[in-house]
């Protein structure tokens, strides 16, 4: 397991170095802020919506190393679902980032975003790792919320 952390904490940092889909989005269908008072962590997220589908998402904010890289790798794990996955996607991560499943247990839908299941070890970071997806979950259910993680 520890291997395993290692390459986790690389890709992690990878992501906060260089984060994907981080630019504004003018044609944007929704739009949410996030804000994690506890960290400082700020987020903005555009989703492009084609029906039931996310055509497009991206973000802009600045927080810490965890949040960037929780932004950039929803941006790439949602982008071309259905709602209904991405909603899917909410559930099973905010299960691994919790500790409510381990990182075996965890779907294998949820792919690269089980880089963040040491995450549950460290209870202030849980916040940091979930907020961007509190915020597309308010983008996608209402038009124009701020999410506060408080
Ligand atoms: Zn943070």
């Amino acid at each position: 397991m520890s291997d395993l952390r290692d390459l986790y904490q690389e890709v992690i940092l990878d992501h906060s170095k260089g984060p994907h889909n981080r630019r504004p989005m003018a044609e944007a269908s929704r739009t949410a802020q996030g804000f994690n008072p506890l960290c400082g962590d700020k987020v903005t997220l555009y989703v492009k919506l084609d029906g039931d589908r996310i055509a497009d998402v991206s973000f802009e904010g600045s927080g810490c190393a965890i949040s960037t890289a929780s932004a950039s790798l929803l941006t790439e794990s949602v982008k071309g679902k259905s709602l209904a996955e991405a909603d899917a996607l909410f559930q099973g991560f905010h299960d691994l980032v919790t500790g409510k499943v381990s990182h075996d247990e965890a779907g294998d839908n949820l792919g690269k975003l089980k880089v963040f299941s040491g995450v549950s070890e460290f209870p202030m970071r849980v916040k940091c790792a979930t907020l961007v997806w509190h915020t597309l979950h308010s983008a996608l259910n209402e038009s124009q919320q701020t999410v506060t993680t408080e």
